[in-house]
């Protein structure tokens, strides 16, 4: 058996008997530097803090030496020694020391220094061994971990809805077709359209912009369900919360209301930070730091005032401000911002909320997370319920999004229209083909309850807990406009 390695996060913890002071153990990693050709930075991606193994003067041919390089793989058998540096508490003294990689140094392109986050996006496939994407991806882990948990405790039933959909009414975004048609010379119809009852699926398909509709169906017999999985939208906005192909958890819950489904998102999202304050302390304090420095090069005006530990903490301890969309518009109307016209977009009700206009609630007005409700029918979904006793041209619909400083929105979710005649009429209204969604009207036919959910963005989430600004550093590989490497 060749792995009777220790984990480096297991030896540093000081807890575990069988890497105590005075055993002999074995660690393995990467070597992050090699100082006075006797102290090695070895690191397994089990914590950002490096285990000291120490190769004493002397003991150690000059040949293996030259070849402990940043970037080299090593076995290290030794001793578990009291540190005598400072900022660890115990260190390996090394008896032997095996290579089990090279590691070019003139070719290595991480140097142990500081990189920028846009030079690491081009070396993805190597930034998972700095400090900053080890902290994000553990903490990534970790969130994804308290989703189940979080539902698990809670009753919901984990539905794998189908990432292959012919189902294109949701609307939530463009969609990137699915067919293995060939590009030239497809077959055509009588029409001259491109006929898609000769593709693989005898239709047209597509890949899922959401989990929803399937999820409502799961949730009209298990009562509680949501979603994790992949999402894919052909957004073509550059933005830095804008990815191709993101994931996304979306609760369904039959017997709730909209506000119901408030507080289960409000709930889901303070589960997941505390969580991962408690199970992720170092990688949180890492990226505080981190941040802190970043915000140092920012103008003060731009600067957050509260540190990232601190602003998990605040949102735990604080309950999210709960406004109508026709309360947020007054307030936007209201502002020095908006008489002073720096609102790049006209506000007036009926408006889409922009991206601005998020912020400005969130950061300048609350200075916490918010929650928008009971926005304008026209600029929503066909599926969520018209609110009763609304004034003519003035309809609003039971929806709700929230959202978050620096981040904007990050769920987005409403209480369904549970009544067939007037979720018929809706989407007679939104030319939505009613024949082809007559499964999903079924729920509507045979004990149709009142019933809400959400979508919370995975990725922003983990932007929001770690702070990074750009959604392509949360997420291995980024899918993008004009980006799809590895
Ligand atoms: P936005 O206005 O920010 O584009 P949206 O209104 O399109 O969001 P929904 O369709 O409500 O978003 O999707 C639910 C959630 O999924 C959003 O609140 C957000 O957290 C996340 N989300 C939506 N689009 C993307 C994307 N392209 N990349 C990453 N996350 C996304
Ligand atoms: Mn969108």
């Amino acid at each position: 058996m060749f792995n009777q390695r220790v984990k480096i996060k297991q030896l540093l913890s000081g807890t575990d008997s069988a890497s105590a002071v005075g055993s002999e153990v074995v660690v393995m990693g990467w070597v992050r530097t090699f100082r006075n050709n006797q102290f090695i930075a070895l690191n397994d991606g089990s914590t950002n803090n490096n285990v000291q193994v120490v190769a004493s003067l002397g003991e150690f041919d000059d040949a293996l030496l030259k070849r402990v390089t940043t970037g080299a793989s090593l076995k290290v058998k030794g001793i578990v020694v009291e540190s005598q540096g400072k900022g660890q508490t115990v260190e390996v003294k090394a008896t032997s020391i095996e290579i089990l990689g090279d590691s070019d140094a003139e070719k290595y392109p991480l140097q142990p220094k500081k990189h920028s986050l846009e030079f690491l996006r081009e070396k993805a496939h190597l930034r998972f061994r700095t400090n900053t994407f080890g902290s994000v991806f553990r903490i990534r882990h970790s969130l994804a971990f308290a989703v189940h948990q979080f539902f698990n405790e809670r009753g919901f039933l984990y539905l794998h809805t189908p990432i292959i959909t012919s189902s294109d009414a949701e609307g939530a975004g463009e969609m990137f077709r699915v067919t293995t048609l060939p590009l030239e010379g497809a077959p055509k119809n009588d029409k001259g359209e491109i006929d898609f009852s000769q593709d693989f699926f005898g239709k047209s398909t597509n890949l899922t912009v959401s989990g929803q509709l399937e999820g409502e169906l799961g949730a009209m017999a298990f009562s509680d369900i949501y979603t994790f999985g992949p999402t894919f939208r052909a957004e073509n906005s550059n933005t830095t919360r804008h990815l191709a192909e993101f994931w996304m958890i979306e609760p369904e819950v039959a017997f709730n209301d909209l506000e119901d489904n408030m507080n289960l998102a409000e709930d889901f999202i303070k589960y997941l930070i505390a969580y991962v304050m408690k199970h992720n302390a170092d990688d949180l304090a890492f990226l505080d730091t981190r941040l802190a420095e970043e915000e140092k090069q920012l103008p003060t005006e731009k600067r957050s005032g509260l540190g990232l530990v601190e602003k998990l903490k605040f949102v735990l301890e604080n309950g999210f401000e709960r406004i109508t969309y026709t309360e947020a518009i007054d307030i936007l109307l209201n502002s020095n911002h908006y008489k002073k016209k720096k609102f790049q977009y006209d506000v007036k009700w009926g408006i889409d909320l922009q991206s601005e206009h998020e912020r400005f609630l969130v950061e300048q007005h609350f200075k916490k997370p918010v929650i928008v409700t009971n926005y304008p029918a026209a600029i929503k979904a066909f599926y969520m319920r018209m609110n009763d006793g609304c004034e003519p041209g003035k309809e609003t619909v039971a929806a709700m999004d929230i959202l978050a400083p620096g981040i904007g929105e990050i769920v987005g979710g409403s209480q369904r229209e549970e009544r067939l005649e007037k979720l018929e009429a809706r989407m007679n209204a939104m030319h939505i083909p009613l024949e082809e969604m007559s499964y999903y009207l079924d729920t509507r036919r045979f004990g149709s309850v009142p019933h809400a959910g959400f979508g919370l963005g995975f990725e922003r989430m983990v932007q929001f807990v770690t702070g990074m600004t750009n959604i392509r550093d949360v997420i291995a590989f980024a899918r993008t406009p004009n980006n799809c490497e590895y």
